[in-house]
């Protein structure tokens, strides 16, 4: 089922609640706080990591914020839930800090409320002193090649939000039974994920949270070689030390490199000195392609690391739209800008045959109507977290708003790296606030008050952070029964159901 027939549901559900007895959301404890002084009206707009970290840092540094972080999906936490892999539990474990910000009494949760849609950014802006995007990006990079829209040719993100339960994913149905190749373009720490997955034994699957059909599809699967194809070298890999360990060290899994491609240039090794983590991550590589293969089974799955390979198009198979094989041309390094060396090709081109291809060669901003947008870097244009009205020299800082996380800085870094881009963008914020700056003339602003007035007037049901508890219990309950974390709702009906 495509995007626009699961928005057709989601819009379908959402009239059909709006025929039930009305009432301010789908619970009711999210309403306007009383304060006898004046508050500070501050919207986050995105709860993932980013956003909540912002929502943790403004209620602790303004004694009067009052905070409301607007999500476009019924269920917070961004990338936490719909992004880190299921085998990471620990780094999910966070959720429970986001959760002690939501339950802070001056901070409420307006979930299943679209930014750009359901409310724009210059409403957000009349009824706010402060505005912070923090969105992330919900799309991806693409190659533009030829043969780009094959079937059978997925990005990561897609793959990532399908095996987590996104409900924008959960009908993507990848076909994980019809080939015993995936290969995978990329080779940041994205590329792993999606690796480890497709190759990790679905035993140690099946007590995590994931989504119950991507297990059932895993656990069917017939794919036995996995390709992570880089266009720069072992020295140039994206991916990072602890997560390059852990593929490595999967169970019944034969790790291939080719031993001339971890012959190093002197720009290499330059490259190695400097940095702690290439030189980690080429040294487990060199380790890896060396290592002795020991007892072959003949269950054995194949990881590949192919080097300095681009891809120039997909090849059809016969039907002429399903993808049988990648194009690669080799590659070799040049000097770049800033010292990072770029791929060239050579001119040399093979095909890997495939039957499955994830494309991990990163995420993607996308811009909301109103917002100032960088379309070359896919970020809002930004000075320390204060939204610039263009990318020219000239720019203006637009007075009240802001930008965190991947929609500031662009689509890199771990969860914690948001708590300092968090920290830079409320700094920002506080400093304005001292200088003023939200306290012209007229400027009172209504805050949740007005959000409120907008929904109930537009029929907007908002999922309050006690209807995401409900949620997140009944999950829990459903997991207990099959010995999982949770058993995630995917869908966008079940969902709001669940929520009300
Ligand atoms: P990434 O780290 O930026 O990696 C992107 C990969 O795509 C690189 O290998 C890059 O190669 C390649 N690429 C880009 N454009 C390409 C093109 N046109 N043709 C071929 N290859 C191309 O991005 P990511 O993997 O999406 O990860 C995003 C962020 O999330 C990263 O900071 C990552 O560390 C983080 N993350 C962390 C974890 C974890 O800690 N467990 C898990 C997932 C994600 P070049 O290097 O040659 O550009």
């Amino acid at each position: 089922m495509g995007r626009e027939r699961l928005l057709l549901l989601h819009h379908a559900t959402r009239r059909l609640l709006l025929l039930l007895p009305r009432s301010r959301g789908f619970s009711s404890s999210a309403g306007a706080a009383a304060s006898s002084r004046e508050p500070l009206h501050v919207c986050v707009v995105g709860s993932g990591p980013a956003g909540f970290y912002t929502a943790d840092k403004m209620l602790k540094g303004h004694e009067e914020a009052q905070v409301d972080i607007i999500d476009r999906l019924p269920t917070p936490f961004g990338l936490v839930r719909s992004g880190v892999a299921p085998d990471h539990p620990e780094t999910k474990i966070v959720v429970n800090q986001f959760s002690r910000v939501a339950a802070n009494g001056r901070c409420s949760f307006y979930g299943n409320v679209t930014v750009g849609s359901d409310v724009s950014i210059s409403e957000l802006q009349k009824i706010y002193d402060v505005v912070v995007l923090a969105y992330g990006a919900e799309s991806d990079r693409s190659l533009g090649i030829p043969g780009e829209d094959l079937r059978g040719i997925h990005s990561a993100r897609e793959f990532v939000w399908w095996y987590n339960g996104h409900p924008d994913m959960c009908n993507l149905a990848p076909d994980l039974q019809s080939t015993d190749s995936a290969v995978v373009l990329g080779q940041g720490n994205v590329a792993l994920d999606v690796a480890r997955i497709l190759l990790r034994c679905t035993s140690e699957l099946a007590a995590t949270d994931i989504a119950d059909y991507a297990f059932d599809a895993l656990r069917g699967n017939t794919i036995r070689k996995v390709y992570l194809v880089g266009r720069r070298g072992p020295v140039q890999a994206a991916c990072t030390a602890k997560e390059l360990r852990e593929i490595l060290g999967l169970k019944n899994v034969r790790v291939c490199i080719k031993e001339a491609d971890l012959v190093t240039s002197t720009a290499d090794e330059e490259e190695i000195r400097n940095s702690r983590i290439k030189r980690r991550v080429y040294e487990l590589l060199s380790k890896a392609a060396t290592a002795h293969k020991g007892y072959i089974s003949n269950d054995q799955k194949e990881l590949h690391f192919v080097f300095f390979r681009r891809p120039t198009r997909f090849l059809p198979a016969e039907d002429g739209s399903t993808v049988d094989a990648v194009q690669l041309e080799k590659t070799c390094l040049k000097d770049g800008v800033a010292g990072k060396p770029v791929a060239v090709g050579t001119g040399e081109f093979e095909d890997l045959k495939c039957g499955l291809v994830l494309k991990s060669i990163g995420y993607k901003s996308l811009p909301v109507e109103g917002l100032p947008f960088d379309n070359y870097r896919g970020v809002v244009p930004n000075l320390k977290g204060r939204v610039l009205s263009s990318e020219s020299e000239n720019a203006t800082v637009e007075s009240g708003l802001y930008v965190v996380g991947w929609l500031k800085r662009g689509p890199t870094g771990i969860v914690a790296t948001n708590l300092h881009c968090a920290e830079e963008t409320v700094a920002g914020i506080l400093e304005d606030d001292k200088k003023g700056l939200f306290m012209g003339p007229g400027s009172k602003k209504q805050g949740r008050r007005g959000l409120l007035e907008i929904l109930e007037q537009k029929n907007i049901r908002f999922v309050p952070f006690d209807g995401w508890e409900k949620i997140d219990s009944k999950e829990k309950m459903a997991g207990q029964l099959k010995n999982k974390p949770r058993e995630k709702i995917t869908t966008w009906d079940e969902l709001l159901m669940a929520a009300n």
